[in-house]
């Protein structure tokens, strides 16, 4: 792992063999290929600067181990700034004290939101926790029936009351019938929008306000990049997220979108969605991503 990163730095260590320890001159091309593997993984540049700049202060500050190269150590320190960043271990799904879990799904259109909410149900229910759907995009109502259809196909109940009630009012009857029927977790897929609109930011702060969830997870496209970051800090800012579900991670992507989401947001990445089919899921582990990222 990471052999890529320090491939990279293999030709700016190059120039300065002989040299026996980092210093402010002759780490900058080291930093320079740092910077260039961040960006093209589409990290967003303010991230980007700043994680540089982190690792120049630790880099110069480190001590000098006998034995180990400065390039070598270089390459550690980027890593560990890398899970730094990203969070060093798996933060799991919150579990209210007293049944039910609420979690509320929020994000833009076509990112896999709703793909995600049955994700997450099937990866409850194999871990004996019972689930209920909530379907609250009444806008579209192709995802009322996307929902159901994943629902029969996994085994998990959907509450819906049709494209004509109120978005709120779904989720507040969701949470009362998964209260009712003793359901361990609801998971509310809520209406998403091509941009961010003030329409549906303001909903779903009145959805969360109503539902009072234990999660808030935004769902991100993994191939936006750049977009992710923006649409990140709107969300966090606006709504409050608790956490993130990075999608379409088996594209091309390099995933530097996990980098801008937790630096942005403070937030954990909680899963990576790896394909379209519903088994498609997996808990956020930093290190793969970092080893992509630096790809
Ligand atoms: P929503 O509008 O945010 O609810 O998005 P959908 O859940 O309808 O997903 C939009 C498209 O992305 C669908 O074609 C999904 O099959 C696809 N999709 C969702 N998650 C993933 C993923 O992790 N990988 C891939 N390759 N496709 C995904």
């Amino acid at each position: 792992m990471f052999d890529a990163l320090a491939d990279r730095l293999e030709g700016a260590w190059k120039k300065l063999r002989g040299q026996d320890k980092i210093s402010q001159s002759n780490i900058q091309d080291a930093l320079r290929e740092v910077r260039r593997a961040l960006l093209e993984a589409d990290v967003n540049l303010q991230v980007v600067k700043d994680f540089v700049s982190e690792v120049e202060t630790k880099a110069l500050g480190a001590e000098v181990i006998s034995g180990v190269r400065p390039d070598q150590q270089f390459v550690k320190i980027v890593h560990e700034q890398l899970i730094e960043v990203m969070g060093d271990v798996n933060v799991p799904l919150a579990e209210a004290e007293t049944s039910p879990t609420v979690v509320l799904m929020a994000g833009l259109q076509g990112t896999g939101k709703t793909t995600a909410t049955a994700k997450l149900a099937l990866h409850l229910r194999k871990l004996e926790r019972s689930c209920l759907m909530v379907a609250t995009d009444v806008y579209r109502p192709a995802a009322i029936d996307q929902l159901i259809t994943l629902g029969k196909q996994i085994e998990v109940p959907v509450f819906e009351l049709g494209s004509d009630a109120n978005p709120v009012e779904i989720a507040r009857q969701g949470v009362e019938r998964a209260k009712a029927d003793g359901i361990d977790t609801v998971i509310i897929d809520t209406a998403g929008r091509l941009q961010i609109d003030t329409d549906m930011m303001a909903e779903l702060a009145t959805i969360k306000e109503t539902v009072q969830p234990n999660e808030v997870l935004l769902v991100v496209d993994s191939m936006t990049g750049q977009e992710a970051a923006t649409l990140t800090h709107t969300f966090h800012e606006q709504i409050g997220i608790t956490g993130a579900i990075l999608t379409k991670m088996d594209g091309d992507s390099r995933g530097g979108a996990a980098l801008s989401v937790r630096k942005i947001s403070g937030q954990p990445i909680k899963f990576v969605g790896v394909g379209e089919k519903v088994e498609a899921l997996q808990p956020f582990y930093p290190e793969r991503i970092a080893s992509r990222i630096l790809g």
